[in-house]
C-alpha cells in the first residue's frame, strides 16, 4: 500500500513538471509570435499635439486621437494588447473611449492595427480604410504579401472604403486619405487641419527585408508603387510632420513627458526630407538587389 503511495506520488510529481514545460513552451511560442522591441510598446505619456489632435499611442507605435464635438476618430492601436494603455490615455486627456466613432490606420500591420477588433467592440465605431489594404485587415494578416502568416491579428470587416484623396468627415473635421502604396498595399497617410496647423500624419515608405522590388507573387507592381509614393511624399505640403513609428519623427527628442503644449516643435520639413531622402536611399539600393 506505501510502495503504491510512494509510486503514485512520483507519478504525480512526473505530470505536474511535464504540464509545467509544455505550459512554458506553449507560453514562449505564443510570446514569439507577438514579440516587439522592447520600447515599442512600452508607455508613453499622453500629450496634446496640436489644437483636437493628441498622442495616445505607446512609447514607438504612434497612436492619435482627433477630438469632435460629434466624436473622435482614433488613428491607428498599435499592438495586441496595447488597448488599455490607449484606453487610459484617451480617458486621462479627459476624453471618453466610448465617444471614438471612427477608426483609422495607416497601414494593415500588426503593430498599427493588432487592437483594432477590441477597441470596435468596446466603442463599436466605424473601420474606414484604404480598399487595398481592407482584405488583409479581414483576414488579419493572412494575405499580407511580405510577411505571410507570420504576424496575424484579429480580424476587422471594414465599415468604409477609402480611395486615394478621399474625405472623411466628423463634428467639423475633415481628414483626407492620401494612398501611398508599398509598405501595404493600402498604406495611407492622413492630412488635416487643427488650430491653423496643417498636420501631416505619414506611411513614411520603409521596405522589409523580404520584399522584392521586382516583384512579389502576392504583389507583383510593389516596386512601382514605391517609387509612386516616394514621389508623391516629396511634394507634399504641411505645417507639422507625424508618422506611424514615433522613433521615424524623433518624438522623443522633440516632446519630452511633461512638457507644456508647443505644436511648433512637430514644425520640421528639414527632418521630413532627410527621412525620404533616407528611404529614397534604400529604395534604389534595394532596386539594384535581384
Ligand atoms: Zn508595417
Amino acid at each position: 500500500m506505501r510502495g503504491g503511495l510512494v509510486f503514485f506520488y512520483l507519478y504525480y510529481v512526473m505530470l505536474k513538471k511535464l504540464l509545467s514545460i509544455t505550459l512554458l513552451l506553449l507560453s514562449s511560442l505564443f510570446s514569439n509570435a507577438q514579440s516587439f522591441p522592447d520600447n515599442w510598446t512600452s508607455d508613453y505619456t499622453p500629450f496634446r499635439i496640436a489644437g483636437n489632435l493628441y498622442y495616445v499611442g505607446t512609447y514607438d507605435l504612434a497612436c492619435y486621437l482627433i477630438t469632435t464635438p460629434k466624436g473622435h476618430i482614433l488613428i491607428n492601436t498599435g499592438a495586441p494588447g496595447s488597448v488599455p494603455m490607449i484606453r487610459s490615455h484617451v480617458e486621462t486627456l479627459g476624453f471618453k473611449f466610448a465617444d471614438i466613432k471612427i477608426l483609422l490606420t495607416t497601414h494593415a500591420h500588426i503593430d498599427h492595427v493588432g487592437g483594432m477588433a477590441e477597441v470596435k467592440k468596446l466603442t463599436g465605431a466605424k473601420m474606414m480604410i484604404n480598399e487595398k489594404d481592407a482584405e488583409v485587415l479581414a483576414d488579419g494578416g493572412k494575405s499580407d504579401y511580405v510577411l505571410g502568416s507570420a504576424f496575424q491579428f484579429e480580424p476587422v470587416k471594414a465599415d468604409r472604403l477609402l480611395f486615394d484623396g478621399d474625405t472623411l468627415a466628423l463634428g467639423g473635421m475633415h481628414v483626407i486619405m492620401l494612398h501611398h502604396p508599398g509598405h501595404t498595399k493600402g498604406a495611407s497617410s492622413f492630412l488635416f487641419t487643427v488650430d491653423s496647423y496643417r498636420v501631416l500624419i505619414a506611411n513614411m515608405p520603409s521596405i522589409l527585408d523580404d520584399t522584392k522590388l521586382s516583384g512579389m507573387p502576392r504583389y507583383p507592381e510593389v516596386g512601382k508603387d514605391y517609387a509612386y509614393t516616394l514621389d508623391a511624399m516629396k511634394n507634399l505640403k504641411f505645417d507639422l510632420w507625424l508618422s506611424s513609428h514615433a522613433s521615424q519623427f524623433k518624438l522623443q527628442e522633440k516632446h519630452k513627458a511633461g512638457d507644456g503644449y508647443s505644436p511648433e516643435v512637430f514644425r520640421d520639413q528639414k527632418g521630413y526630407d532627410a527621412a525620404l531622402n533616407e528611404l529614397q536611399k534604400a529604395y534604389d539600393k534595394k532596386l539594384g538587389e535581384k
